[in-house]
């Protein structure tokens, strides 16, 4: 359908019949026509399949080949004892295979996507597989758009399309109908696509299509399964390729020897033959397989949700952490420590400072239906700071007052964010950010300086502090964009709050210091504040450094990779450059895990030995391109999660020990008795017992 063709009210009109989205009577009407919201997946193998596979193994098929030979030489009970062990061995390993399955598809049930929809004419929150045409979806810069949508309402939205079109540059999105019968999807700009996601401003749309009957369902081969075979399994099964060439080898000169002895060649065959299946690790692979699986599990329960399998064993040898400092190692419940006014309202609003109307109206923040806010804690914090002053509703009551004509959205690169208000003709423009960044908006004189310098003395002390400032625009003078006013605000003030580290934090980074782990603070925040919490938490000691973004953009690769190991604390970096601090992190061979949580981070996420968003605060899409998500965003749960990774890591080891020390008892054996003038030892059965004792079982339990 061309959606795209019409206008958005006759879209909402034939979609959902009404505004305000859909009933949830009417959604699970629909749901249960409809299906679910759903990309077809690769069908799993049946159990039956999975059972019979274990049969076609060349092993197996070598020990059949055995049973026969035995057969035909009338050694009844042989056979009978290899059929036996054959099938013994193959429901071990489907158990093991099985369970390996079946924990893999518990963790993918853990990280369903979920949507912002208008249900019952209020937002919520339900799983992306259970949207139908006709909801209505919210949007906002970091959400992954769940169904196709025909927007309804576009604020500076730009969308990254590159997983559907290929184009690397995002599309900026609006609302009007567009003529053009064949239109290319990427020229579709009144739409929003399934498996794209926001990466600035804020939207609303209707969905016009779920599941396979999307654009993205639409392309066929687009389904990628990821390629899950970790490093790990690789090299086990590269090793244990090679193995087997060594161990038929050994088999076949232990065949040549035994017959030139004179032995009965059709023995000696089977002894050959029950050597190379006992002494083959042929369980390997499933065992790591599982293993990763089940350590992936455990992580889990304890907060850590591990996406990709490879990442279980890469977070054993993690040996740099670098975390965001608010809200991971801070507790991110803020609380207004003092405020500077800068001047009175203008007589906009008597008795309210310029300074707090400008806190009441820029801002992200809504108001839950229990009173509570839900957003940004440090515009929480704000705005808690006014309503303690004039009184609940009064936030409300100014936004009525002063409605939103215009916004340009907070963005970790700038640092601010800009809202425009309608007062009658004129209209007022409120910007609050880092205290440079505002400079930089302020008309020049002496406020400028004051205001900069004060900030840092109340950063210094470790508050995060955040500058405000205003302009009046006269009638018939539009908004055209933050940067238009550069140099011509005037300062209405300064607010700082305390976010004071987390408890559990300064014992996890002790924790982690004694294992040999670095832990490395990266901030948006002002260097004093990095500082200070960073001093309080023990991450900087007496010989560390502290690098602004700044002063990393002065450096060349050469210069920053000879100093990044002496770097501890990273202040006022924006998300480009935390890629560059992996990359010189990675550059000096050591293996990173990251945080992050905004839209930008993805690329570092992604370059990171391992990704880490957040569950809770964290964007779509920086959930998207992490390896691990934690689901309390604390730092602690990251040391553990490592702690983990190195148990199982060494586990395997472990085991990989193991298995070769049993299998290589059971080739020298059998294969130096000969050569010592020894019978030969264990007949095929017994060899084959054994293989199945100590190779088997200890692998299903471990
Ligand atoms: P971090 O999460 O590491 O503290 P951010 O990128 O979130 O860093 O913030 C960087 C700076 O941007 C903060 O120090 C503050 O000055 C400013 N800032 C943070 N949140 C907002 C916001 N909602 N509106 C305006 N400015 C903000
Ligand atoms: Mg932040």
């Amino acid at each position: 359908m061309e959606w795209h063709l019409s206008k958005a009210e006759d879209v909402i009109l034939s979609m959902a019949g009404a505004d305000g989205g859909l009933s949830s009577d009417e959604a699970r009407n629909r749901l249960e026509a409809q299906g679910p919201n759903e990309l077809q997946d690769k069908p799993r193998l049946p159990a039956w399949r999975m059972l019979l596979r274990q049969f076609s193994d060349f092993m197996v098929l070598v020990l059949m080949a055995a049973a026969v030979v035995s057969f035909l030489t009338g050694e009844g009970a042989d056979t009978v004892i290899i059929l036996v062990i054959v099938v013994l061995n193959a429901i071990l390993g489907f158990f093991q295979e099985y369970r390996a399955e079946r924990a893999m598809e518990a963790l993918r049930r853990l990280s369903v996507p979920q949507a912002h929809v208008l249900r019952d004419g209020t937002a919520c929150v339900v799983q992306a597989a259970e949207l139908v045409t006709g909801d209505m979806v919210l949007l906002e810069s970091g959400n992954a758009v769940p169904a196709d949508l025909r927007l309804v309402e576009a604020h500076s939205l730009r969308i990254d399309e590159s997983s559907l079109t290929g184009e690397s540059a995002t599309v900026e999105k609006q609302t009007a109908p567009i003529d053009g019968v064949d239109v290319p999807v990427a020229d579709r700009v009144n739409m929003a696509f399934k498996g794209t996601s926001v990466t600035h401003g804020r939207g609303s749309g209707v969905v016009v299509a779920t599941g396979m009957r999307t654009e993205l369902g639409g392309i066929a081969g687009m389904l990628q399964q990821d390629g899950s075979s970790t490093p790990l399994q690789r090299r086990m099964a590269a090793f244990g390729r090679q193995l087997s060439y060594i161990i038929l080898l050994i088999c076949a000169i232990l065949l040549g020897t035994g017959i030139l002895r004179g032995e009965e060649p059709l023995r000696m065959l089977l002894l050959s033959i029950s050597l190379a299946v006992a002494a083959i690790p042929e369980a390997l692979p499933a065992l790591i397989t599982l293993t990763l699986a089940f350590g992936a599990r455990r992580m889990a329960r304890q907060q850590a949700l591990v996406r990709k399998l490879p990442a279980v064993e890469t977070l054993g040898a993690v040996s740099h952490i670098c975390t965001d400092k608010t809200g991971t190692l801070t507790q991110n419940r803020m609380k207004v420590l003092g405020t500077l006014d800068g001047v009175g309202a203008d007589g906009l609003r008597p008795g309210l400072s310029m300074l707090e109307l400008a806190m009441a109206l820029n801002h992200d923040v809504h108001r839950r239906p229990d009173g509570s806010w839900s957003g940004d804690p440090t515009e929480v914090a704000l705005l808690e700071h006014v309503e303690a002053r004039y009184g609940a509703g009064t936030v409300e009551a100014l936004l009525g007052d002063f409605p939103r004509s215009a916004e340009t959205p907070f963005d970790s690169e700038r640092k601010c964010m800009t809202t425009v208000h309608d007062m009658g003709e004129r209209h007022v423009v409120v910007t609050k950010g880092a205290a440079e960044s505002v400079a930089d908006l302020l008309s020049p004189g002496g406020d400028r300086e004051a205001m900069v310098g004060e900030a840092h003395r109340l950063s210094s002390e470790g508050s995060r502090v955040l500058a405000f400032a205003y302009r009046i625009l006269e009638d018939g003078s539009l908004y055209c964009g933050e940067r238009d006013m550069q140099g011509r605000m005037s300062l209405a003030g300064l607010a700082w709050m305390a976010d004071p580290p987390r408890q559990d934090v300064a014992e996890a980074i002790a924790l982690c210091h004694g294992a040999g782990i670095r832990t490395i603070m990266i901030t948006g925040d002002h260097p004093a504040t990095a500082t200070a919490i960073a001093r309080q938490l023990g991450i900087l000691g007496e010989d560390d450094a502290t690098l602004t973004g700044r002063e990393l953009d002065r450096l060349d690769e050469e210069v920053f990779s000879r100093c990044v190991d002496s770097v501890r604390v990273y202040a006022r970096v924006s998300p480009a450059q935390k890629l560059r601090i992996v990359k010189a992190l990675q550059g000096r061979g050591h293996s990173v895990a990251m945080t992050g949580d905004g839209v930008n981070d993805a690329p570092s996420l992604k370059a990171a030995d391992i990704g880490v968003a957040m569950g809770i605060s964290g964007t779509d899409v920086s959930r998207e391109a992490a390896h691990m998500i934690l689901l309390d965003d604390r730092f602690p749960t990251i040391v553990r999660a490592v702690q983990e990774g190195r148990r199982i890591y060494d586990n395997i080891r472990r085991f990989v020990r193991y298995i070769l020390t049993c299998n290589a008892a059971e080739i020298w054996t059998i294969v130096l008795s000969p050569f010592l003038g020894l019978p030969i030892p264990l007949q095929p059965i017994h060899l084959l017992w054994i293989n199945l004792v100590t190779d088997g079982l200890p692998g299903l339990a471990l």
